[in-house]
């Protein structure tokens, strides 16, 4: 009885609900916690790995460093913004992906210097910032899982477990969206250094992760991390330190801003469900242009089905492509989908296209890419393929070796693993015979009057070497032109070296 009183006397009993409201304490307070309506965190500079830009599906990830980086959440109204700037060998972007609101309802916008504002549904927003998607930055951030977890009744008896090298008092908690977070709580600091849950990677799928805080600092009263470090899967996935960070700064808010002309297509968005922008652009009889904001597909129509070549971007585009060509041609399910290569922004809708039930078709060489993007498990929360999976209406996956041809009626697709490419080897070039329509991506940008690079030149290369009789080049990036384009190109980026 004794013993009992004087537990009570110098402390609460331990929880992972009384660790949660000592961090909270240690942060400001949990009052101060929950006035926290905006967190500007800027100036931040680091790493982002997991990217799938590799010229070979076996080499090591090519790590991008970031520059700029500015996030900006909105806690009060569930919106997030990822802005950065990303260099990742001779590539370099300035990218700023929102998740915002109109009405209460989400929608994604994509700004990318150089090109116009794209408007799409929050799924379709494609992301190389310490995320793959402004959504994370709601469901990840350190003020939101104190709060929740000080909110959580729990009677659970914290264990002690190492964290960073050293003991730390760790319970779980539930989050509002269901899942279960572990939480890493420093002893004397009284600080969440960290915590680990499962995130669902639009390409990784589920994977166990990381999220590892340093640097607290205060920011007008609120005790904030600065450098917060992410592995995903057992590998490094994104670092930041960040300058410095404001809390409740009106002026941030601004990023979530919807321009007028963009108004009409974000309530398009909002009434689609899934959507990106994409519209289908007739090449020639049977031949199609699936022309996207930035990652465009080809589409080849047969008497009883179609073939689209690169999954292109996101599942969202997947699903607004089948959307599009299921009104106009409502008696052809699309049975293929081809892989150009497995770098994750052209084949980032590879899983979408297999959810309506296309059978994958890609070069035996990518199988170690792109084989655990379709059978790693997507549950958190599920995707379109986790749920056709479930339902078997799932299409396929095939790898060739070297070329595969579908043919039916007279129309006919081939498909060439092309060695010797720089950008990626092998690379598949798609080729329609009837027509002469060859389809490419990332080698040469046609219809744009783009100079012939060393990729350009080694695609002029691969189809002579090939015998394919082209009449029009359709890409990935750019659009639709004569093939002549291509061969002035490299003759006067011949001639100039
Ligand atoms: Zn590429």
């Amino acid at each position: 009885m004794l013993g009992t009183l004087s537990l009570a006397a110098c402390s609460s009993p331990p929880s992972t609900q009384g660790l949660a409201k000592d961090a909270a304490a240690a942060m400001g307070g949990l009052d101060r916690l929950r006035g926290v309506q905006t967190v500007a965190m800027r100036g931040g500079t680091g790493t982002r790995q997991r990217l799938g830009q590799m010229a070979h599906a076996t080499d090591e990830e090519m790590p991008g460093s970031l520059a700029n980086v500015v996030e900006t959440l909105d806690l009060a109204n569930g919106r997030a913004a990822l802005d950065y700037e990303i260099k990742m060998g001779d590539f370099g972007q300035h990218r700023q992906e929102v998740l915002t609101k109109k009405n209460g309802k989400a929608v994604g916008l994509e700004n990318v210097a150089g090109r116009p504002l794209a408007v799409m549904s929050p799924s379709g927003l494609f992301s190389w910032g310490t995320q793959n998607s402004p959504e994370f930055l709601l469901r990840r951030n350190v003020v939101g899982i104190v709060m929740a977890a000080a909110d959580t009744a729990s009677t659970e008896m914290p264990q002690t477990r190492d964290f960073a090298g050293t003991p730390h008092a760790f319970g779980t908690t539930r989050l509002a969206s269901g899942e279960t977070i572990g939480l890493y709580f420093n002893t004397q600091t009284k600080l969440l250094d960290g915590f680990e849950t499962t995130d669902t990677e639009s390409m990784l799928g589920d994977q166990p992760s990381v999220y590892t805080l340093d640097d607290y600092r205060d920011v007008a009263g609120v005790r904030l991390p600065h450098k917060i470090t992410i592995v995903k899967g057992g590998k490094p996935y994104s670092d930041v330190q960040f300058a410095s960070a404001a809390v409740n700064d009106a002026d941030a808010l601004a990023v979530f801003a919807i321009p007028d002309a963009a108004n009409a297509e974000v309530d398009t968005a909002i009434a689609a469900g899934d959507y990106s922008p994409i519209s289908i652009v007739k090449i020639t009889d049977g031949v199609y242009f699936a022309r996207a904001y930035s990652h465009n597909s080809l589409v080849v129509e047969f008497p009883s089905s179609l073939a689209v070549v690169e999954a292109a971007y996101t599942d969202a585009q997947s699903a607004t492509l089948a959307r599009v060509l299921a009104e106009q041609f409502p008696a052809k399910p699309i049975r293929y989908a081809a892989v150009t290569h497995y770098h994750y922004d052209h084949s980032g809708g590879v899983r979408g296209l297999a959810a309506v039930g296309a059978t994958i078709l890609a070069a035996k060489e990518h199988e170690p890419m792109l084989r655990p993007v379709l059978e790693t498990p997507h549950t958190n929360p599920p995707d379109a393929l986790e749920s056709a999976k479930k339902t078997g209406k799932a299409g396929a996956i095939e790898f060739f070796e070297g070329m595969r041809v579908i043919s039916e009626g007279g129309q006919s697709l081939e498909l060439h693993a092309v060695t010797g490419i720089p950008h990626v080897d092998p690379k598949v070039l798609a080729f329609v015979p009837k027509g002469g329509v060859l389809y490419q991506s990332d080698l040469f940008f046609p219809g744009t009057g783009a100079p012939a690079g060393p990729d350009a030149v080694a695609l002029l290369q691969a189809v002579r070497a090939l015998k394919l009789r082209v009449t029009t080049n359709a890409g990935g990036h750019g659009g639709v032109g004569p093939f002549a384009e291509l061969e002035k190109a490299v003759a006067a980026a011949q001639k100039g070296s």
